[in-house]
């Protein structure tokens, strides 16, 4: 598009063009569902075309997460020095995300109660959307059952950190991490910093790896929402418009409002720098639904475009894609209700602050993939006797949500980074306005 002889060959930032990339896709997704919805051509051009330009860029982003987590954690654990300031940094991280879970949780439950769109489901379309997504809903809760116990706790603790690397077990790696960072403030300070030395080689590679990946952004994020768009169940949505359009709108009021207000409180930083620069995040959360493949972004985010410092970003970024899930917490929160609404069930106030605790636990321990939350949303579900194959109802619009729910997710953590920074007296706002903006910077060579 700009492939003038000018010299000083200007082509648009990159968010702009990741934003051009999710609205082609989009526009170009929805109108061939439309037109050739199930058409044998349709299907072609997504499993030849879209899915695998997606593809290709979300695991170039997955391909980059284990060396991410280990660095970033190393070197975060290693340079906050001394067991005192990690557990002060650790207990601060932990205390945010439990505050803004909770507090997503709990407006996901208000704004089930307010707009009650269980109430609104047609007994004839429940037992269609049963009949039509109840053996999925078997195949992905079973993933889920008993999953919750001691052992869930004594399973953090790897019996060896490259298998839990290999099985993408995010909360072994990070385990590992931790302990290997800990253990560095504690040898003799010349071995010490020879490997600092080598992790921080490592990690830099890894930096411009993501700028790579993010080169491809603008073309990945077009095919992967092309590729969901064109098979979109449309006529789904029509049946849950209440409740995917609540959803929609309390996950927003959360990302733009709460979020916005926190920002503006806890960090000193306006809402509309905040989100300005949060932009390539929230797309890349968005077409990607996963916090994990997201990762790259946010630490790039919080470091280049709000000049984090890089121990407490590599700290609470890694942690906070696996453990803090504000999108998630609200989700589920409405959703447990909203299926309450729709079998009948009545909940009381007691076993609704019940569902309010058991998302926030659940919310800790999904996974940031795709869909992630759904077998630990059908343990809740059990828990306070509501029929877990009731997954079924929202399954046919769940990844239109999730994309939606990891935009907040991911806005959460960055959100915590820059909150615990300042806590630690090692940012101030200011230092937002000043960060370069966070461009690959390869692209100024081309
Ligand atoms: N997709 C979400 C994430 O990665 C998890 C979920 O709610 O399913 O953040």
């Amino acid at each position: 598009m700009t492939e003038s002889t000018a010299p000083a060959r200007r082509r648009a930032p990159l968010h702009t063009r990741i934003l051009i990339g999710l609205a082609v896709g989009a526009v170009a997704g929805v109108t061939s569902n439309l037109l050739w919805a199930g058409h044998p051509a349709l299907d072609r051009v997504v499993d030849y075309v879209a899915q695998p330009v997606g593809q290709v860029f979300l695991r170039m982003l997955f391909m980059v997460v284990v060396p991410l987590v280990f660095t970033s954690l190393t070197l975060g654990v290693a340079g906050l020095g001394d067991l005192r300031r990690l557990g002060r940094v650790g207990g601060r991280t932990i205390a945010v995300f439990l505050a803004t879970t909770t507090l997503a949780a709990t407006i996901g439950l208000i704004a089930s109660n307010v707009v009650q769109p269980g109430a609104a489901i047609d007994p004839a379309v429940r037992t269609a959307l049963l009949a039509e997504f109840g053996g999925a809903a078997e195949e992905r809760t079973a993933v889920g059952a008993g999953a919750f116990g001691i052992n869930t706790f004594v399973n953090i603790v790897p019996r060896n950190p490259v298998d839990a690397a290999a099985r993408g077990d995010m909360l072994g790696l990070i385990f590992f991490s931790l302990i290997f960072g800990i253990a560095l403030t504690r040898i003799r300070k010349d071995a010490a910093d020879a490997v600092i030395r080598v992790v921080d080689g490592i990690g830099q590679a890894v930096v411009v790896m993501i700028e790579f990946a993010m080169r491809l952004a603008p073309y990945g994020v077009a095919g992967l929402i092309f590729a969901v768009t064109a098979r979109f169940g449309f006529d789904v949505l029509q049946s849950l418009g209440l409740y995917v359009v609540a959803v929609l709108a309390a996950l927003t009021f959360h990302q733009f409002g709460v979020i916005g207000l926190l920002a503006r409180v806890l960090t000193g930083i306006r809402p509309g720098v905040f989100f300005r620069r949060a932009r390539t995040l929230m797309v890349t959360a968005f077409s990607t639904s996963s916090s994990n493949a997201t990762l790259p972004t946010t630490i790039r985010t919080a470091e280049q475009g709000f000049g984090v410092p890089r121990e407490i970003a590599g700290f609470v970024l890694p942690l906070g894609a696996t453990m803090n899930m504000n999108g998630t917490a609200l989700f589920e929160g409405m959703t447990v209700l909203f299926l309450a609404q729709a079998f009948g069930v009545d909940l009381s106030l007691g076993a609704q602050a019940v569902v309010v605790a058991m998302t926030v636990l659940t919310a800790i321990g999904t996974a940031g993939v795709p869909g992630g939350s759904i077998p630990l949303l059908a343990m809740v579900l059990v828990m306070v006797g509501i029929p877990a194959e009731g997954i079924a109802l929202i399954l046919g619009v769940d990844r239109l949500l999730d994309m939606a729910r990891t935009v907040p997710n991911v806005t959460g953590d960055l959100l915590t980074s820059l909150v615990v920074a300042r806590q630690e007296g090692v940012w101030t706002p200011e230092m937002a306005t000043t960060a370069p903006l966070p461009e690959p910077t390869l692209e100024t060579a081309a």
